[in-house]
């Protein structure tokens, strides 16, 4: 048992199950300050923060008193960019092959949110969660979830293209045919809750380029409405050329990195559009995971990744094994010779994720400041699952030469900043939403650390990790 799994039995006993909570004896981490603060005392009521105090709070009425001795209490993480209605392996859950298994996707849904949970990923913001999202939030623990309104572009395009709907009609509530809908439709997503806008530039795939794009005047009202509401709109671009229209058009946030390009001897011939998003201080989205996650699904053996193992429902981990998700490992492949074996079309993917490396390497380096965002499971890879994606997608930006501490700040402060939820998320001080971690090791040293959370906080209920994992 970890030291903190006996505090709570010891003092759970004690108490009424509730929300209000003080945590004594705590190493704060909170990404705003330089380093921990440690010998700290929290109170959190109904969901969030209110009081810190460096002599030892005492608890009162029904508060439950965690003791937090040798542990550090981190702002639970955000995943910028997460698909909740998608299954890894599976793709969108209500269209087949996904609706041709009902049992594996209601085992997935019911284990997704605490997948997420498990790693510290205490919010999500969905870009396209279709509909059916509340499946998500019906969900008795689950991080909170952030939306954008999808449109969804021209039908002959990129992504209807790729999602054969029986019914376009029901599957895009925010279909913008013509500049004049702009208004209406983007009104009616905010009152229903969105955040932000979510469009594509996508051409084509690899060399690719005959798919409609949306009409440049249809993309500047979109831009004008969203911004009249504050309302960021992310773009699906991860080409040159996509990103010079997103960029064209003043478009907020690059919703991937920028790995579609070819990589001759020298300098990458990205520098020149990536110092335009550094310029106009547009958002960056790296999603190295796109990439990883085509990789790892077409490289045989990858499904014996002992990390796979406490976020993946058994049945769907059997699934897996028996081929279940073969058919996508299969249609990847049917781009490249017959006899290239698997491993060598896995490396080819790979180096689309050292390309995004290089160009986030870049950014990084002239301080230009990224969100944390893995796109999972972005598309049918069986490897991409929630949680663990995001942590895949952390240690890859390490990879890529950033520290832990610019990480830690890429999946609390800057995301916070870019949707204007910074009084809200991504600190650890009074007024703040109570969705926090206890780790064991120090996020300000060392990503690994957010492999040893022990406990999550989800607006002030304490959650052991180990009750979160897959069965
Ligand atoms: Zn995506």
């Amino acid at each position: 048992m970890s030291i903190s799994a006996l505090a709570l039995a010891l003092f759970a006993a004690q108490t009424f199950p509730s929300d209000d909570l003080v945590i004594r004896n705590v190493t704060i981490a909170s990404p705003e300050r330089d380093a921990p603060l440690e010998g700290q005392s929290v109170r959190i009521r109904d969901g969030r923060i209110v009081e810190i105090s460096a002599a030892p709070l005492e608890a009162q009425g029904e508060e439950m008193l965690l003791d937090g001795q040798g542990r550090y209490l981190a702002p639970g993480l955000t995943d910028s960019h997460h698909h909740v209605s998608f299954v890894p392996g599976m793709g969108a859950a209500g269209l087949p092959p996904a609706s041709n298994h009902p049992a594996l996707v209601a085992s997935y849904m019911a284990q997704q949110p605490r997948s997420l949970l498990y790693h510290g990923v205490t919010q999500v913001l969905d870009p396209a969660p279709l509909t059916g999202w509340e499946v998500f939030t019906d969900q008795p623990q689950h991080p909170d979830l952030l939306r954008c309104g999808e449109v969804p572009g021209p039908h002959d395009g990129y992504p209807v293209n790729q999602r054969a709907s029986e019914n376009p009609e029901d599957a895009y509530p925010y279909d913008i045919d013509t500049p004049e809908d702009a208004a209406p439709v983007i009104a009616r997503m905010q009152a229903d809750g969105a955040i932000c806008v979510k469009v594509y530039l996508e051409d084509g795939f690899g060399a690719a380029s005959d798919w409609p794009l949306m009409s440049d005047e249809t993309l500047d009202v979109i831009k004008a409405e969203a911004e009249a509401r504050n309302m960021p709109v992310l773009v699906h671009a991860n080409a040159i050329d996509m990103y010079q229209i997103a960029l064209d058009h003043g478009l907020g946030v690059m919703a991937h990195g920028l790995w579609n390009w070819q990589w001759p001897e020298g300098e990458p011939p990205v520098v020149e559009t990536l110092d335009r998003v550094i310029a106009s201080d547009t958002g960056y989205m790296p999603t190295l995971r796109v990439m990883g996650g085509l990789a790892d699904h077409v490289r045989p053996g990858a499904l014996d990744n002992p990390d796979l193992e406490p976020v993946t429902p058994s049945d769907l981990m059997t699934f897996y094994r028996e081929g279940g998700a073969d058919w996508f490992a299969d249609e990847l492949a049917s781009d490249f010779p017959a006899d290239m074996p698997r491993e060598e079309i896995a490396d080819i993917f790979g180096f689309g994720v050292q390309r995004g490396q290089r160009a986030l390497a870049y950014l990084h380096g002239e301080g230009h400041p990224v969100m944390l965002a893995s796109d999972c499971p972005g598309s049918p890879t069986a490897s991409n699952q929630p949680g663990l994606c995001t942590l895949l997608e952390m240690e890859a930006m390490s990879e890529a030469g950033m520290s832990a501490t610019e990480i830690f700040r890429s999946g609390t402060l800057t995301i916070a900043a870019q949707f204007g939820l910074e009084s809200e998320y991504g600190q650890i001080a009074p007024g703040f939403i109570a969705n926090l971690v206890l780790l064991e090791d120090n996020p300000f040293e060392t990503v690994s650390a957010w492999r040893s959370i022990d406990v999550v906080i989800l607006r002030g209920e304490v959650i052991e990790r180990d009750s979160l994992r897959a069965r």
